[in-house]
This record gives structure tokens, C-alpha cells and sequence, in this order.
């Protein structure tokens, strides 16, 4: 089902026009639809989630939840042109108080999430998981380059609210996004239990910047008689936004549908190009060398402190990868 993509750089996307029947899991597919000024990503997770996830062992709640954030990672950070990084982390009081995705260009994933297992109740969704705080994306480009952070108010909503959000105030870019996780149930040989996900993002990028405009958000606690902002939207982004909400959980999930088939589902009467997939993998990267060097960082107190049955082990939280070092290596004597 799931099929080998060779490694691909983050180049200059060629087009591709002829949809391809099969489906590609763990890929971010660029779009375009030039009838509607329209361009986005759409992302398949097969085996890459479920690798991230099931290392864990997370509440299916929780599995949820960071598998959306996962993909939403993945629409936003396939875009970086660069060997940079794009982080997006939550930080809340609800019951997952904090997660971190950490993508690296042009393809590696990894991620994991703090909750509080006493809080969790079956079928939660994922606003009242996390709860009140706030998002926050960073693109890091390096040591020597500026790093950009993008703050959104976490308020009870979901991911798919906050990136609305986000693209409303922050980007004023007219965006839609969908994010979808599911779990499927095999019998046979293997694991009977996988992870899967898949999202798209849309955004209205017209050549006239005045077809973009968007309307304030709602005033709030502005004084009583005063004129809500409406704009009139632009009918190519009103048809766009009415194709994306078509849009079912299924679709997004289903590992027999391939993405340009679902594009095309919901394009085709205006035309809809797609370009080179960008393959996508987990992986940590974390090592022995690293985290030998973070011990050394510690105070010869606290080194010791850690010393438990002869030895100091450090778990990686990313990935679980577990390093054993003797209290002479951890400098801890
Ligand atoms: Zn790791």
C-alpha cells in the first residue's frame, strides 16, 4: 500500500499533469488552480505517523491530536526553500499542557506531547485537550540567519481554528485549512493497529492584492452600535472555500485514494496542476554524542544526583530512544 519515494530535494516544483492513480502515503503534493488563483499542499501519513506515534503509546486522544498537529506542521513547513527547521509547539492548560513538532527540511518529522493521563476522557476533541494558552511556529534558518516566530491564542478551538487564525491576523492571507487523523483496524499477519492522517491547506494568492481582503475580525467588546467590517469576498475565493469544505475526514485518511485523485475530485471542472511530491520521514535527531555532551553541561552536582542502580540513563522524549552511560562516562564521579 504504502510505496518507497526516492529522496527528494526541495526544488523548483516541476509540473506533473497526469493525476496519478496510486497512492503515496507519507508526501506533501503541491497544487495549484490557476482559474481560481488558488495554491496549497496537500499531505498523506501512512507508516511516518504511525512510527512517530506508536512509539509513545499515547491515549488515542492525545495520538489524535498530535497527528493533527503533525500535518499542519507538515503544510506549513514543506514550503521552506532552505536546510531550516519549522517548530510548532503548543503550550496550554488543558489536559495536553504541551507539544512540540519539529520539522527539519527538506523531510524529517518528529514530535511528541505532555499530558496528564488523569485528565483525558475518551473521544475528547482536540480544542478541549488543549485547552486556553497559545501556538506558536518558529522558522529557524540557521545560527546565523534571524528566526521568525508566529504567536496565535489558543481559546478552546481546534488546531484547524488557530491556523485560521493565525493566516487572518498574522499573514492576512485568505487560507483554509483541514487536518483529518484516523486509526485503522487490520486483520491478518503485522500490526493490527496503524495511525493514519491527511490534510490540505488552501490559500487565495490573486496577482491584485485588493481580490485578498478579508473582513476585520468580530469587533468583541467594542461599544454598543458600532459597524461590524464586512468585505465582500471574492467569488473565485467563495467557490475555493465551498470545494475545501466538500472535504470529508475519509477522504483526507484513505489509504486507497491517492491525493492527486482527490484534488481532481474536487477541481477538475476549473483544472487542477500538481507538482513533485516532497517525500517525508521520522526521524530523531538525537545521539549518544549529543546527549553525552548535554550531561557535560550540568553542574558535577546534578550529574551525580542522576546516577540510579550504578548508572545514568537519559530517554529521549522525541523518541524514546533510551542512552545508558556508567556514572564515570556522565562525569558523574
Ligand atoms: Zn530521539
Amino acid at each position: 500500500m504504502s510505496s518507497q519515494l526516492p529522496d527528494t530535494k526541495i526544488t523548483y516544483p516541476s509540473p506533473i499533469r497526469a493525476p496519478s492513480p496510486v497512492p503515496v502515503d507519507d508526501a506533501v503534493l503541491p497544487y495549484e488552480v490557476d482559474a481560481l488563483d488558488l495554491r496549497g499542499r496537500l499531505t498523506r501519513l501512512g507508516p511516518t505517523l504511525d512510527d512517530i506515534l506508536t512509539k509513545h503509546d499515547y491515549p488515542t486522544p492525545v495520538g489524535k491530536l498530535l497527528g493533527e498537529a503533525i500535518v499542519l506542521t507538515t503544510l506549513l513547513g514543506s514550503s521552506l526553500k532552505f536546510d531550516g527547521r519549522f517548530i510548532l509547539q503548543t503550550q496550554s492548560d488543558g489536559p495536553v499542557s504541551f507539544l512540540i513538532v519539529d520539522f527539519k527540511a527538506p523531510d524529517r518529522l518528529r514530535a511528541y506531547a505532555r499530558f496528564d493521563a488523569g485528565r483525558i476522557k475518551d473521544g475528547q476533541d482536540s480544542g478541549s485537550l488543549l485547552g486556553k494558552g497559545h501556538l506558536a511556529m518558529t522558522i529557524d534558518q540557521g545560527p546565523d540567519m534571524s528566526r521568525y516566530q508566529g504567536l496565535v491564542a489558543l481559546d478552546g478551538g481546534s488546531l484547524e481554528d488557530a491556523a485560521h487564525e493565525y493566516f487572518l491576523r498574522s499573514e492576512q492571507i485568505p487560507t483554509r485549512v483541514r487536518l483529518a487523523v484516523g486509526e485503522e483496524w487490520r486483520g491478518g499477519d503485522g500490526p493490527r493497529h496503524r495511525w493514519r492522517a491527511g490534510g490540505m491547506l488552501m490559500q487565495f494568492l490573486p496577482k491584485a492584492p485588493e481580490r485578498a481582503r478579508q473582513a476585520d475580525l468580530h469587533p468583541g467588546d467594542a461599544p454598543e452600535g458600532t459597524v461590524a467590517h464586512t468585505v465582500a469576498e471574492d467569488d473565485a475565493w467563495v467557490e475555493g472555500q465551498s470545494l475545501i469544505a466538500t472535504v470529508e475526514d475519509v477522504e483526507l485518511i484513505d489509504p486507497d485514494l491517492s491525493g492527486e485523485r482527490l484534488l481532481y475530485r474536487l477541481f477538475h471542472e476549473r483544472g487542477v496542476r500538481v507538482f513533485k511530491p516532497l517525500a517525508l520521514k521520522a526521524q530523531c535527531s538525537c545521539s549518544r554524542a549529543a546527549v553525552a555532551s548535554m550531561l557535560k553541561s550540568f553542574e558535577p552536582r546534578d550529574r551525580a544526583e542522576m546516577v540510579k542502580d550504578g548508572k545514568v540513563e537519559v530517554t529521549c522524549e522525541f523518541c524514546s530512544s533510551v542512552y545508558q552511560f556508567t556514572p564515570q562516562e556522565a562525569g558523574a564521579e
